[in-house]
């Protein structure tokens, strides 16, 4: 830049406008590339059975490995993907390798133990017309069996349009997989939904386990939700267990599953599915 475009605060201002602008073109450049080159990964966090330390499964967290950024997380690519449209050929893509990675998982274990891979869904996804048919397909090409699989939704997404995503919701319920919402308590949302769509678990977002025990605001919070589940037949799922201390307040509060730090990072596929046989041998199931 020259002295003079310095000197001045537009310039200057313009001049950050304008490498912003150049970083998320040149982002979306590459997000484009990585889509044709399929340079994603899933990882997979394990998700526990609370009461018996047992492993019921795993949640499917996409990575993208760029040959330039390195890997890259979700937080900074996703919402680009959703901005640009690109999400749809990338959730594609995830739903597709859970859904073998589950299939997979169900080879090497007994044929009573299901574990079970949860994939989150952007809106751009559900809203599309083509959704339930796209699923059925992935479902019919991967062979896993449906009950293995559950799609995360937000409350967000919810609300933009009801009317057809009630409609999308039973349709994938039809197919045989659950429907889970992520993030659950950080929505600006009625919580009406809940008794019009057809949910099956409530995922406590991480904001609120982190603070058990120590804010009392969140406990509350926690146990409320715990109650609403209860009444309304849900399951329910805590998110972001970093210590043994938040595990034994949720196992108090009674909730069934959770996932976190304090059991396992995301892991990619290979040690996933080490980690799942090895948690089985060690429930002797
Ligand atoms: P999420 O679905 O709520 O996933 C949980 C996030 O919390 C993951 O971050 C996970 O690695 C992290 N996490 C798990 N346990 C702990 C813990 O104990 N402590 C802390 N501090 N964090 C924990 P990640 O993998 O970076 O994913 C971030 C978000 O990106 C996800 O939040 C989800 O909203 C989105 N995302 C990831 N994969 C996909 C995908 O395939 N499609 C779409 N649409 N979104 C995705
Ligand atoms: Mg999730
Ligand atoms: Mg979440
Ligand atoms: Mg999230």
């Amino acid at each position: 830049h020259s002295a003079k475009a310095a000197g001045s605060g537009y310039a200057v201002f313009d001049a950050a406008m304008n490498e912003k602008a150049l970083e998320r073109l040149d982002l979306e450049a590459d997000l484009r590339r990585a889509v044709d080159q399929e340079e994603f990964l899933v990882y997979y966090q394990p998700k526990v059975e609370l009461s018996t330390g047992r492993i019921i499964g795993a949640e499917a967290l996409v990575r993208w490995q760029s040959p330039e950024r390195g890997l890259v997380s979700p937080a900074k690519f996703i919402p680009v993907a959703e901005e640009t449209g690109l999400i749809r050929p990338i959730g594609g893509w995830v739903l597709r390798e859970a859904c073998f990675q589950a299939k997979r998982w169900q080879g090497y274990l007994p044929p009573d133990y299901l574990p079970v891979v949860s994939v989150n869904l952007s809106a751009a996804q559900l809203k599309h017309p083509g959704f339930v048919s796209e699923v059925a397909r992935t479902l019919e090409e991967t062979g896993v069996d449906p009950a293995a699989v559950v799609l995360e939704i937000t409350e967000s997404m919810l609300m933009d349009d009801a009317e057809k995503g009630v409609e999308t919701l039973f349709g994938l319920k039809a197919l045989g997989l659950r429907i889970a919402v992520d993030d659950f308590g950080t929505g600006y949302s009625s919580l009406s939904y809940l008794k019009r769509f057809p949910i099956d678990t409530l995922k406590i977002d991480r904001s609120f386990v982190d603070g058990l025990g120590r804010e009392p605001g969140d406990t509350a919070i926690v146990r409320a939700v715990m109650g609403l589940a209860r009444a309304l037949g849900l399951d329910v799922v805590a998110e972001g267990i970093e210590t043994a201390e938040q595990l034994a307040l949720l196992r108090e509060l009674g909730c069934d599953y959770g996932q976190g730090y304090h059991f396992a990072r995301p892991l990619p596929g290979a040690e996933a599915v080490e980690f799942l046989a090895r948690a089985r041998l060690a429930v002797g199931a």
